[in-house]
């Protein structure tokens, strides 16, 4: 029997880059591809992806990608995969499928895969990965948890999930079929940590949809600017419906935002009477209290059409006093700065801003809290358990959960991006060697070009600035020619700093006399004398580390 082998290739150690490649028989087969969102200090950088590496090395093993749901850390990397492999297989559900696509077409690498689409509970045959897809309830319509048949057994994988028992669409977490499932035998759970140190269960979806309702029939008189993620479609579901029954049109405002609309719609995911509907060139000219507007930048994404409303800078609505702006949702770590300031904007404008800082019902999770989590453990009932997607705290916390559930501690792994899980002989261990798993970041168009090293120097640019030398030497006796310039960008003020500026220069002269008396007279070490002895001289007199960049021309 042969080996079932995990390598994990991003989202254990960080909510984003969900994916990992499932290995039988010698295929491969990824579970997901998705991207995370850049860190304050990653200057620059527009996203993060999984590291590809060990994908690219085994593209010739790779078929086909199975997609739990259509959330940027789930399916954002997709595109980027895309241009290592070709000839793939990539299996969803519609509306997966459907946010999918024009990523692809956007990104010209559409021609390279065939999307094959998924109903719930059905079962996909690719020899050798037999793939069953289960509805789950999450933050974005038609999830899936996926089991998959092995020769070691059945893994089953949460996607992501929460137990919600009325969810908008009627469409629950199938407990029914995971318990069916557990009981005839999971050999190994992979289960979303996301919220495993949150106490006690995620409020159902349909509880914002009771706040909603409150809140149009309270300020009756107002307009109602609704900000949300734009693949939360059962929250825009739910805005519309407290909008339409109060007799209110609506106008949908954001690229994703109508993107996705029109997607859902086709796919009858949302359900809106088309006459209820406007184009947001009209809204401006209603009067307040007929119009909805439901919007993307609920992350305070400053090109966002909500920032851009905020600033006065919209072509179609002028944010003022006869406005109730909503923040439906919670800001995401690292995005509460660019939140405030939207809101703070908001305020100046003379609006009344709903957000989760003042109002708790405004948004509930779509990740299961300590208790959904141990509902999922207790009817799966698994022989080993790994919990995958979170920080490491969630994972630790995720596996204290699983061991109160009953799951031995020796049979749970805390894996980490890059560890190589196992099933042999109905035993999960990790595997002795890892995968590449560093972050690869995408900054503009690049891929791949930005690395750690250029991060540094970004941040030592942002931080402490820059200090150019140039000089020109002879390169027979190293005697300087002309120079040395020393030209500073956010360190001191050249002009201002003049004395320090020529201290700085007398400095790297004593450098080059001195290396040159030592005989370095070749490049590298001339270089590398000027950029110690200037590094020291800058550090004690101003406590700074600028980078320090000698440009050294020989004559
Ligand atoms: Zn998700
Ligand atoms: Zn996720």
């Amino acid at each position: 029997m042969s080996d079932v082998r995990i390598s994990f290739l991003g989202g254990l150690g960080e909510i984003g880059r969900n994916c990992m490649a499932l290995e039988v028989a010698g295929e491969i087969a990824l579970i997901d591809a998705g991207i995370l969102f850049p860190k304050l200090d990653m200057l620059g950088v527009d996203l993060v992806l999984p590291d590809l590496t060990y994908i690219k090395e085994n593209s010739d093993r790779v078929r086909s990608i199975f997609l739990t749901h259509g959330h940027e850390d789930h399916v954002g990397g997709v595109p980027y995969l895309l241009r290592d492999l070709d000839a793939i297989e990539i299996f969803g559900t519609d509306l997966t499928l459907g946010i999918l696509e024009p990523k692809l077409e956007e990104h010209g690498v559409a021609d390279r895969a065939t999307l094959i689409e998924v109903r719930d509970s059905e079962r996909v045959r690719r020899d050798p990965f037999d793939v069953e897809f289960i509805p789950v309830a999450h933050s974005v319509p038609r999830g899936c948890a996926l089991a998959i048949s092995t020769s070691e057994g059945l893994v089953v994988h949460s996607g992501d999930f929460k137990i919600d028992h009325t969810p908008v669409d009627g469409r629950r977490t199938d407990l029914q079929r995971l318990g069916e499932l557990g009981s005839s035998g999971v050999s190994l759970l992979l289960s979303d940590s996301t919220n495993a140190e949150e106490p006690g269960w995620i409020r159902s979806e349909t509880a914002v949809g009771a706040f909603l309702t409150e809140l149009f029939a309270s300020h009756w008189d107002k307009r109602i600017i609704a900000a949300c993620f734009a693949s939360h479609l059962h929250r825009v579901q739910q805005i519309a419906n407290a909008a339409i029954s109060h007799g209110r049109k609506i106008a949908f405002l954001g690229r994703s935002m109508l993107s996705n609309v029109a997607t859902a719609t086709r796919l009858g995911v949302l359900d809106l009477p088309e006459e209820s509907v406007i184009p947001v060139s009209e809204a401006g000219n209603l009067p307040p209290q007929d119009v909805c507007v439901v919007c993307t930048g609920s992350q305070g994404e400053p090109l966002s059409a909500l920032a851009l409303m905020a600033a006065h800078d919209h072509k179609s609505i002028a944010v003022g006093p006869d406005d109730i702006v909503l923040f439906s949702s919670h800001p995401i770590p690292g995005n509460e700065a660019d939140v405030y300031r939207v809101i703070d904007d908001l305020y100046r404008a003379g609006a009344t801003v709903i957000h989760s800082g003042v109002n708790e019902e405004v948004h509930v999770s779509g990740h299961g809290a300590a208790e959904d989590l141990k509902t999922m453990l207790s009817v799966v009932t698994p022989d080993w358990f790994v919990p995958i997607h979170g920080e490491y705290r969630h994972l630790v916390h995720h596996a204290s959960l699983a061991e109160e559930m009953g799951v031995p501690a020796d049979r749970i792994l805390i894996a980490q991006d890059g560890d190589v899980v196992t099933l042999r002989d109905g035993k999960a261990a990790f595997a002795s060697e890892t995968v590449p798993a560093g972050y690869f970041y995408v900054d503009g168009i690049g891929l791949g070009d930005v690395n750690q090293e250029v991060l540094r120097d970004r941040q030592l640019l942002g931080e402490d600035g820059v200090v150019l030398v140039v000089v020109t030497l002879d390169s027979r006796t190293g005697e300087i020619v002309s120079g040395p310039e020393v030209i500073s960008r956010g360190w001191v003020d050249d002009v201002e700093s003049m004395e320090l500026i020529e201290d700085a220069r007398a400095t790297v002269v004593a450098s080059i006399e001195e290396a040159a008396e030592e005989g370095g007279l070749d490049w590298a070490t001339m270089k590398r004398h000027v950029r110690t002895a200037l590094g020291k001289f800058i550090w004690q007199s101003t406590k700074r580390r600028p980078l320090i960049v000698p440009v050294v021309m020989e004559v």
